[in-house]
């Protein structure tokens, strides 16, 4: 099968679009320190870039949780493959992640953090595909909402590849 990648979201939107998001976040988390977490590994482009451009105290911690195979289809199986290396009590946790698709990731990690008391807990997310959503997930900031494909770049795969894309596509399969 011949893999073809057509472009959905420019480099040049992803970065104006971050700009704008950041903007937001250093306004409600104004006079506050802020912790981002990011959802390995699809969520590192997206929170270096964002956290570039924060300009209140940030630190940035990592997570890794399993939820797809290397596959395009959910498996709706859950795992905590790698925790936070520190307590998040009494801190401001925004979760950054690549996308949300189901919500099952996202809905179980949001009740996991909730239950270590941090002081506040929001969800920020590049993409947002509410199509799909099977679990309710409050998310307070997306970058682009996107229609129901399986995208690749700027930090998600297919098979672990294309995550170094500096845009977003969508990726088709062809007969050779
Ligand atoms: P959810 O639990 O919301 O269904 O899935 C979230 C995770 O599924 C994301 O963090 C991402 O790893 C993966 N995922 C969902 N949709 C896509 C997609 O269109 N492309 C890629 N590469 N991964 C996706």
């Amino acid at each position: 099968m011949k893999e073809r990648i057509e472009t959905l979201i420019s480099t040049s939107a992803i970065e104006k679009r971050m700009d704008e998001l950041a903007e937001v976040i250093n306004k409600d988390y104004a006079g506050e320190e802020l912790y981002l977490v990011c959802v390995l590994k699809g969520g590192v482009f997206f929170m270096v870039e964002l956290a570039k451009r924060i300009t209140v105290p940030v630190t940035l911690n990592f997570m890794d949780v399993s939820s797809y195979g290397n596959g395009t289809e959910s498996s709706g199986h859950i795992k905590i493959l790698m925790d936070l290396d520190e307590s998040i009590e009494g801190k401001n946790v925004l979760i950054v992640e690549d996308i949300v698709d189901s919500g099952r990731t996202l809905s179980h990690l949001v009740e996991l953090l909730k239950s270590r008391k941090p002081k506040s807990l929001k969800l920020c997310t590049l993409l947002d595909k509410p199509e799909r959503r099977v679990t309710e997930v409050e998310v307070h900031y997306t970058g682009f909402t996107i229609p129901d494909a399986f995208v690749v770049g700027y930090g998600l795969d297919y098979a672990q590849r294309y995550r170094n894309l500096n845009y977003i596509g969508v990726i088709s399969f062809e007969e050779e």
